[in-house]
């Protein structure tokens, strides 16, 4: 079956979902998005990933066609008109069309496209059995506080990682972890303190980052945030990744050595049951 996508003020089938050739986000990677976990037909950490996009749309001096009340009524209609109960919601605003040029064109009117992705993300096979990634140069550019369409590199690092068997990459970079391609990269230490990038124009600003921070301070974990290297992380009792799409995910092996056991440790298990509960209460 069809979905039914948003475009520019239309509900439309996806086939008939159409942008324009001169788009900037197609010509340019002039664009940014969100992505918005749903559970139980509901939005989780919805208000921060709104603040996030207008964040990255204000360093990218970029408009955007709607308003927030706009924006959170379309993710609703277009969960409705999906019947989505479990996924997440794609978000883009693109600066708009107008002739190839580098310089911003003045009258381009910004593009605005949603798309649903139906998904199970609380109950995940992957989180059973723990991640297993490999490292490689983050060779992405200097502003990845921004969420920006241009994904290559990750994408790139994606396929390297599935050409070795392992199921995602973590990014390095001066010879400490960025974060992973999708997804930003936490250890435990042997004595229990969660540890975590600080954050910079280096990493994205990850929501779930932030989300599971607080409940991890909340319920007794002490974190540290400050840059580790992929050695400090294969003697790490356990490392773990967190993001909009997976949620809090077990990581189990780094380069081929194993973390911890290697198999998901006790943390990154409790960490990724408070998140899907909170989730579910704090969800709209
Ligand atoms: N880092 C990168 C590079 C990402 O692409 C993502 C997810 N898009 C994240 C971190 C995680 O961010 P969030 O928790 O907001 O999904």
């Amino acid at each position: 079956m069809s979905r039914i996508v948003y475009v520019n003020g239309r509900y439309v089938p996806e086939e008939q979902a159409v942008i324009s050739v001169f788009d900037r986000g197609f010509l340019m990677a002039d664009a940014v998005y969100e992505v918005t976990a749903v559970l139980d037909g509901r939005l989780v950490d919805f208000a921060g990933h709104m603040a996030r996009l207008h964040r990255s749309l204000g360093e990218l001096d970029m408009g955007i066609p709607v308003n927030d009340a706009e924006l959170e009524a379309i993710h609703r209609e277009l969960m409705a008109r999906n019947a989505l109960r479990e996924g997440g919601i794609y978000l883009q605003v693109t600066r708009g069309a107008a002739d190839r040029d580098f310089v911003f064109p003045d009258d381009a009117v910004p593009g605005l496209v949603l798309f649903t992705q139906a998904r199970e993300i609380a109950a995940s096979p992957l989180a059973e059995r723990g991640m297993k990634v490999i490292s490689i140069p983050d060779i992405r550019w200097g502003r990845r506080d921004i969420k920006t369409v241009q994904l290559l590199a990750p994408s790139l690092g994606k396929m390297q990682a599935k050409r070795a068997g392992k199921d995602d990459a973590w990014l390095v970079e001066d010879g400490m972890v960025t974060e992973g391609t999708s997804n930003n990269a936490h250890i435990v230490t042997r004595d229990g303190t969660l540890v975590t990038r600080g954050l910079s124009n280096a990493i994205l600003h990850g929501i779930t980052r932030a989300s599971v921070l607080a409940f991890a301070r909340e319920t007794g974990t002490r974190v540290e945030e400050r840059a580790f290297s992929v050695a400090e992380a294969q003697q790490a009792a356990e490392a773990f990744i967190t993001s909009a799409s997976a949620f809090v995910m077990p990581v189990v092996e780094i380069d081929g050595v194993p973390v911890g056991d290697g198999v998901p440790g006790p943390v990154a298990k409790r960490l990724r049951a408070i998140y899907i509960e909170e989730s579910l209460k704090q969800a709209v």
